[in-house]
């Protein structure tokens, strides 16, 4: 199935009924995908509704409600905070539209995302196909929190499609889950090959999308059943918040929110405004971290001091060619090795002036680590060599700040070291 298929049969549709203008670019849905052109009050921007619960005028009114929902038509209120929240709503109609989804269900955090997706999706016996390189947390509920509930996971080796089809059980594994681009190594999935799988086999894919961005990448137009996005990376863009996301098919979302009602994982009215704000200008915050990393993952590929780059973007990656087919952009996250043990690593992580040391990406700032000494602390350089993590190894999470500046202080670190 070609992506031009997906988006006439209907996956490409942007929720938006109620906006004057249809957004198609990126950019605008950025800003008013999905989004009611008439608000209460005729505020512009998406009022904050703070509330825990929603109130019933009289005995009547409550019984119609009830009535309503159960002949599945309750969906003009709500009935209490944990069930849904109007300000929540708006930026769920956004997200769909900005992944060419027909609904999106937000929550706490990305994990609560990942998990809760899992969770209210899989059936006990259940068994999962994983690519390698992913997320540590979403790795470690699948391989031990899942694992507890009778729930198996075979994890393959990203890029190996032959690998992947062959730890398929047929009518046991339910789902097949990756991340694209990956971290730290920016593997990127052949996401039409996931898609032929989960058809022929009859099993649900999952894509973590996080690092994409629905500006970069849109695997739902690819066949994919759900994307999750980590909300607390580029979506909000401002590293003041936790939120994740799914997208994906109007009745699957509906499932994953009834859920949610009972898992407990809303996102709060406050931060699903910040979020909102935030999704705003994603256009202009990834158009800047795509061109600023493309030109430090060229830069640091030609210095000396450096042993080898891992950007989609170049030649040189094992995945550039697929990246390129399926991305409108690299993303803001290179990762590399410098010529030298842990500690010059790390003097050269000291000597830069612009980035700061932290974990998380996607946001205005800046921000570098040493996946040696940030998520893997604790191991061995052996144990951390058998997971793939280098001690010599740097992700660096571009910002918006001006490319020239990030490519000089680049140059003056390594001049240093
Ligand atoms: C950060 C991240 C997550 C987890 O998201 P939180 O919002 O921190 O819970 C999941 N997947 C990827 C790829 C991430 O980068």
């Amino acid at each position: 199935m070609t992506l031009q298929d997906n988006i006439e049969k209907g996956l490409g549709a942007i929720v938006d009924e109620d906006s004057a203008t249809t957004p198609k670019g990126s950019s605008t849905r950025a800003v008013h995908g999905g989004t009611k052109r008439r608000k209460a009050f005729n505020s512009l921007n998406t009022p904050i509704v703070q509330t825990a619960t929603y109130t019933f005028g009289d005995t009547q009114e409550l019984i119609d409600f009830m009535e309503r929902k159960t002949w599945g038509d309750g969906d003009d209120r709500e009935e209490y905070g944990r069930y849904g929240n109007p300000t929540v709503s708006a930026v769920e109609r956004k997200l769909a539209a900005l992944d060419s989804g027909e609904d999106a269900v937000l929550y706490a955090s990305g994990m609560s995302a990942v998990t809760s997706l899992l969770l209210s999706v899989l059936p006990s016996g259940a068994h999962i196909v994983m690519t390698d390189d992913c997320y540590r947390r979403t790795r470690q509920f699948c391989l031990t929190f899942l694992k507890r509930l009778g729930i198996e996971t075979t994890v393959v080796h990203m890029g190996d499609y032959e690998a992947m089809e062959a730890a398929i059980i047929p009518k046991k594994t339910r789902f097949l889950i990756s991340e694209s681009p990956t971290n730290p190594y920016l593997r990127t999935a052949n996401l039409e090959q996931i898609a032929r799988l989960g058809k022929q086999y009859r099993v649900l894919t999952m894509i973590d999308s996080t690092f994409a961005t629905p500006i970069n990448q849109r695997p739902l137009e690819w066949g994919i059943d759900f994307v999750v996005h980590s909300a607390t990376k580029y979506l909000s863009g401002h590293n003041d918040l936790l939120a994740g996301v799914v997208t994906g098919r109007a009745d699957r979302i509906k499932g994953l929110r009834d859920a949610r009602g009972v898992l407990g994982g809303i996102v709060d009215p406050q931060n699903a405004y910040l979020l909102d704000r935030g999704i705003k200008t994603l256009g202009v915050r990834v158009g800047q971290q795509n061109k600023t990393a493309l030109a430090a993952a060229q830069f640091l590929e030609s210095h000396p001091r450096i042993e080898r780059v891992w950007y989609p973007g170049l030649e040189s990656h094992p995945d550039h060619a697929i990246a390129a087919a399926q991305m409108s952009g690299f993303g803001g996250v290179v990762s590399f090795e410098v010529a030298g043990d842990l500690k010059t690593t790390s003097r050269f992580i000291d000597r830069l002036k612009i980035p700061y040391i932290a974990p998380s990406l996607g946001g205005v700032e800046s921000l570098i680590e040493q996946p040696a000494l940030m998520s893997y602390y604790e191991k061995t350089t052996e144990e951390r060599l058998a997971l793939g993590i280098k001690d010599n190894l740097v992700r660096f999470a571009i910002g918006i700040e001006d490319t020239d500046d990030i490519l000089n202080d680049l140059e003056q670190a390594l001049a240093g070291i």
